[in-house]
C-alpha cells in the first residue's frame, strides 16, 4: 500500500491552532499516513512583505508538531534555490518518495480559488489530490465552477466517492473542516501590541515567540515588556 501523505504550505509565521486542528481533521477525514508541514523559504505571494527567517518559524513548527505522531516538519523549501513554488515541491516529494506515496495538498478555499496565478499551476492537479478546506464566507460550489472553468471541463463530482473525479487527472475533495478564525497576522498584531496569545497558539510557540523577543518590531524592540500573566515563568506541562 503506498504511504498517504498529506502536504501543507504555507508561512506559518508563527504557526498557530488554526492549522493543527484542520491538520489533524485531514489525518482523519483522509486517513493519511504522514502529514508533512512544509515552511515556504521564499513565499512567492508575499514577496515585499515581512516575515521571519525561515529558521525560526521551522523550529516553532518543529516544537508545535514533535509530540504528534503523524505531524512531521519538512525543510525541503529551505534547500531548494530561489522562489518557494508548489509544483517543484510536490515534484521532489514525489521523487523522495520513489513514486511510491499518494499525496495529498492541502489548501484553504480562499487560495484554492487563486491557484491559477501559481506558476504551472495545472501540473499540481497532476502530482497530488487537492484537499480544499472550507473557509468562512465561501462555498462549495464556488470550488466546483473552479475546477470545471479554470482547470478541466471534465471534472464530475462522484457522490459514491464523495469527491470531484477526472479521467486523467487526480480527484479533488473538498473538506467541511472546522476553521478556527485564527490568523497569523493576527497573532503577530497581538504579540507587537503586548496582548495575549495563549489559547491561539501551544504554550511551546508562544515560549518561543517571548524567549527570542520575536514580532515586536525593531521600534518596540527595547521598550516592549511581556503581559504579567504570559511571563517566562509558564510551564507547558
Ligand atoms: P497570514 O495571516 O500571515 O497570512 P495564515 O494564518 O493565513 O497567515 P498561512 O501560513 O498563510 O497562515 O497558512 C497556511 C495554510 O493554512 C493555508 O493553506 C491556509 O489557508 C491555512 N490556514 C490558515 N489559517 C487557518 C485557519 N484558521 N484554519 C484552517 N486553515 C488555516
Ligand atoms: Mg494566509
Amino acid at each position: 500500500m503506498p504511504q498517504r501523505v498529506g502536504v501543507m504550505g504555507g508561512t506559518f509565521d508563527p504557526v498557530h491552532l488554526g492549522h493543527l486542528r484542520v491538520a489533524e481533521e485531514t489525518i482523519e477525514a483522509m486517513e493519511l499516513d504522514v502529514l508533512l508541514f512544509v515552511p515556504a523559504a521564499v513565499p512567492p505571494h508575499k514577496l515585499g512583505k515581512t516575515t521571519l527567517p525561515f529558521e525560526h518559524r521551522w523550529q516553532m513548527l518543529r516544537a508545535a508538531t514533535e509530540k504528534h505522531p503523524r505531524f512531521k516538519v519538512s525543510d525541503l523549501e529551505q534547500r531548494l534555490p530561489g522562489k518557494s513554488y508548489t509544483v517543484v515541491t510536490l515534484r521532489k516529494l514525489s521523487e523522495a518518495y520513489g513514486g511510491k506515496a499518494e499525496l495529498f495538498f492541502i489548501v484553504g478555499m480562499d487560495a484554492f480559488l487563486e491557484l491559477d496565478t501559481w506558476w504551472h499551476f495545472s501540473e499540481l492537479f497532476e502530482l497530488a489530490q487537492m484537499v480544499v478546506l472550507r473557509r468562512y464566507g465561501f462555498s462549495e460550489s464556488e470550488m466546483t465552477r473552479f475546477l470545471v472553468e479554470r482547470v478541466s471541463p471534465l471534472y464530475t463530482y462522484s457522490a459514491s466517492d464523495a469527491c470531484f473525479k477526472h479521467p486523467h487527472l487526480l480527484p479533488a475533495h473538498y473538506l467541511s473542516n472546522t476553521w478556527l478564525d485564527i490568523s497569523s497576522t493576527r497573532i503577530r498584531q497581538l504579540v507587537k501590541a503586548g496582548k495575549s496569545i495563549r489559547y491561539l497558539v501551544l504554550p511551546e510557540v508562544m515560549q518561543y515567540i517571548y524567549s527570542n523577543r520575536l514580532y515586536l518590531g525593531e521600534d518596540l524592540f527595547e521598550i516592549q515588556t511581556m503581559p504579567v500573566h504570559e511571563s517566562m515563568e509558564w510551564r507547558t506541562e
